[in-house]
């Protein structure tokens, strides 16, 4: 078939997983790295890194200015559902998610072999086990690309995994707002908050002189409304208050029901990221993940460019366990009658002070 141009690598998406994937491939290969968005984009985030992605990306130098203010952050839960309040061990960092993207775009697109396409579209992929052909809609026009391998890092609702036929992925609908807090009112950690109405979770965190408030929300029950009747909660609760200067935004966050909804690839395709499933089921956390299978999708195609899936499945094992940890974290810890008895006995949680 007649194509418009060919590259070793064709990675689609340029959020955390593609920009690793792009980043740790050997210099010999040619790649094109494509998102549908302007870059750099702006992704609705926490923008919260657990402290194993802080370790991973020390290698990477990462510049000052990708940190929000405060930088280093603890984690606190209200579960105003059984009126407990609890401090998790963790000390999280906290970071300007624009920048942080922005940074790692920077990184990858410096790259001599790397070449990176903006406002441009996948659409789909043939011929997945033998020479890839990939549609794409880039200037008002479609083009066809030849890729010797195929990263999707595109995200939830991965339009490359449904492509070769996964269409097994189900979402929540998030929601943020960012707020100017009125009467002064500071917060030094993460805020969780869960209640009678909660879906997973929702969230405070502090950017500077700024808060975003946010949620985890089923699409059919009404999430504006739900945001709504926390901010409303959190103003009883915790006499915190603000002014709405940004949003609300929404955006989707893949929710992952089973192990068997982790999916890497088929033929010369390879999953990273949120795409591939990962993703902390407990929290929604993902970026940790996305820069991990990112890196170890690069590391596969380094070492065997011809039958790279089989390598990934085997790179990827820490991290599926990990996933699955988190899977369990998650269902165990869901029932109400249960967390009463979490909170006092595992010992990880550090203080657990019961609410007025
Ligand atoms: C509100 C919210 C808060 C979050 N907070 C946190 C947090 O505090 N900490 C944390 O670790 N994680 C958080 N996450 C999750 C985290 O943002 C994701 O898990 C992470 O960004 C996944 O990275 P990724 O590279 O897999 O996908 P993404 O970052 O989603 O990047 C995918 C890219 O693919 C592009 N794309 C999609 N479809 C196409 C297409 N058809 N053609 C071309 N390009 C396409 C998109 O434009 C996008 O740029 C949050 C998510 C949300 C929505």
């Amino acid at each position: 078939m007649n194509t418009d141009a060919r590259f070793d690598v064709v990675i689609v998406g340029a959020g955390p997983a593609g920009c690793m994937a792009a980043i740790n491939l050997q210099a010999g290969f040619k790649v094109l790295l494509i998102d549908r968005l302007a870059l750099p984009r702006n992704k609705s985030c926490a923008g919260i890194l657990r402290p194993s992605a802080v370790r991973l990306l020390e290698s990477y130098n990462p510049p000052e200015d990708i940190y929000a203010h405060p930088q280093t952050i603890g984690v606190t839960f209200f579960d105003w559902e059984i009126r407990r309040q609890y401090t998790l061990p963790y000390i999280y960092t906290n970071i300007d998610r624009n920048k942080f993207d922005g940074w790692l775009l920077g990184s990858a697109g410096q790259k001599p072999n790397v070449e990176v396409w903006e406002k441009t579209l996948f659409i789909s992929v043939d011929d997945i086990s033998d020479e890839p052909i990939l549609t794409l809609r880039k200037d008002k026009s479609t083009i066809k690309v030849e890729a010797g391998i195929v990263i999707a890092a595109d995200g939830a609702n991965s339009r490359v995994r449904k492509s070769i036929g996964r269409t097994d992925q189900s979402f929540y609908f998030t929601l943020q707002e960012w707020i100017k807090p009125t009467g002064g009112h500071r917060i030094t950690d993460f805020y969780g908050f869960i209640d009678e109405r909660t879906c997973l979770y929702d969230w405070m965190v502090p950017k500077g002189d700024l808060i975003v408030v946010g949620g985890i929300y089923d699409k059919r029950e009404n999430p504006v409304e739900r945001l709504n009747h926390t901010k409303q909660r959190i103003g009883t609760e915790l006499g915190i208050e603000g002014e709405v200067v940004e949003g609300p935004k929404g955006y989707p966050i893949i929710r992952l029901g089973s192990m068997d909804e982790i999916f890497l690839g088929a033929g010369k395709v390879l999953l990273s990221g949120e795409a591939a499933g990962f993703i902390d089921a407990s929290i929604c956390e993902g970026i940790s993940y996305a820069l991990r299978s990112g890196i170890l999708c690069a590391q596969a195609i380094n070492t065997s460019p011809d039958n790279p899936l089989k390598i990934y499945k085997k790179l990827t094992g820490a991290v599926r366990a990990l996933a699955f940890l988190d899977l369990v974290k998650y269902t165990s810890f869901k029932p109400r009658w249960i967390r009463p008895l979490y909170y006092t006995f595992i010992p990880q949680i550090k203080t657990v002070r019961r609410l007025d």
